[in-house]
């Protein structure tokens, strides 16, 4: 393990020199491009990191598949299907193009922006910091780390300039699919976003899932990982599958968190991103241990050591 891990280190670092960091949420600009990190924990419950695995930084998307549990563990998987939908786009993350269109201006999935503003919409409580409070105690809870904060100073950068997200949020508003303040609810998103770790508290949180302990019910995970499958990494989800086959949700804060059901839960760093918005040197990590460790949930060969070809 430990050697591929620093195999898939020195092809991320390579990587990362094709990519950028994203520059629109002016605070994720000062991010170091050359770093990168990835943290992996087996089926025996070993955590094993290489690289910049304790760097923090922000969640960003990868946020999405918290506050889409949540909302699947305290509405229900009805109520939360009736906001948003369960298709993939092939649409960037950020699209407002169909949200007018549509005949019910229901966003596509939970993860694209649209989508996941109308899931922490249903975030329960009494106001934003009550709100926000109970997002952060979840997190916590499911890395175990009651020290994970959030970055201010990308949450307030983010608030200052997400024009888009506000546009996407204001035009659901009108449509009827949010519910409460429009303000307050994108105020608790650039937060949720904002929710700062290392690899290694993702990787702990990526064993929730994969290693289900009872905290997250049966049908929210399989819900949960249903929607990283196939929604994932936005507009490179297809090409995820075929390349690495875990589920996965990445993150402009360029986090990826990647999950083979059983197998194992790996989160890679590399602020560096490709022009889907994903990070280049997690896709390149993930690729490279995927294949070496035989980890796609496509591959049966993988399951059965007999067969060879
Ligand atoms: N906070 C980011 C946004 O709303 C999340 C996007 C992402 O990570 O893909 O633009």
């Amino acid at each position: 393990m430990e050697q591929t891990l620093k195999q898939a280190i020195s092809l991320g670092r390579a990587a990362a020199l094709t990519g950028k960091v994203a520059t629109y949420i002016p605070e994720l600009a000062s991010a170091d491009p050359s770093h990168v990190g990835i943290a992996a924990v087996t089926p025996q419950g070993t955590l094993h990191a290489e690289g910049e695995s304790a760097t923090p930084f922000s969640l960003q998307s990868i946020s999405k598949v918290i506050t889409l549990i949540m909302a699947l563990m305290e509405a229900g998987e009805e109520a939360v299907f009736a906001r948003v939908g369960m298709e993939p786009t092939g649409d960037a993350f950020n699209s407002i193009v169909r949200l007018e269109t549509l005949p019910d201006h229901k966003p596509l999935n939970p993860f694209i922006n649209a989508g996941a503003i109308a899931i922490t919409d249903m975030v329960p409580g009494n106001s934003f910091e009550d709100r926000l409070a109970r997002v952060l105690h979840f997190v916590r809870r499911l890395a175990d780390n009651e020290a994970i904060s959030i970055n201010k100073k990308v949450a307030h950068s983010e608030w200052a300039t997400g024009h888009r997200n506000r546009a996407l949020a204001y035009f659901m508003k009108d449509a009827g699919v949010l519910k409460r303040g429009v303000e307050e609810t994108l105020k608790l998103y650039f937060n949720q976003c904002a929710i700062s770790m290392t690899c290694e508290d993702l990787a702990r949180i990526g064993t929730r899932l994969a290693y289900p302990d009872g905290l997250i019910p049966r049908p929210v995970l399989r819900a949960a990982l249903a929607c990283m499958t196939t929604c994932g990494l936005y507009n490179g989800s297809g090409e995820f599958a075929v390349r690495v086959g875990m589920a996965g949700k990445s993150g402009v804060g360029g986090g990826i968190l990647a999950i083979t059901p059983g197998r194992a839960a790996v989160a890679t760093f590399g602020p560096a991103l490709d022009a889907r918005g994903n990070s280049a040197a997690g896709l390149a990590m993930l690729g490279h241990l995927s294949d070496s460790l035989g980890l796609s949930q496509f591959d049966s060969y993988a399951l059965n050591p007999a067969l060879t070809r």
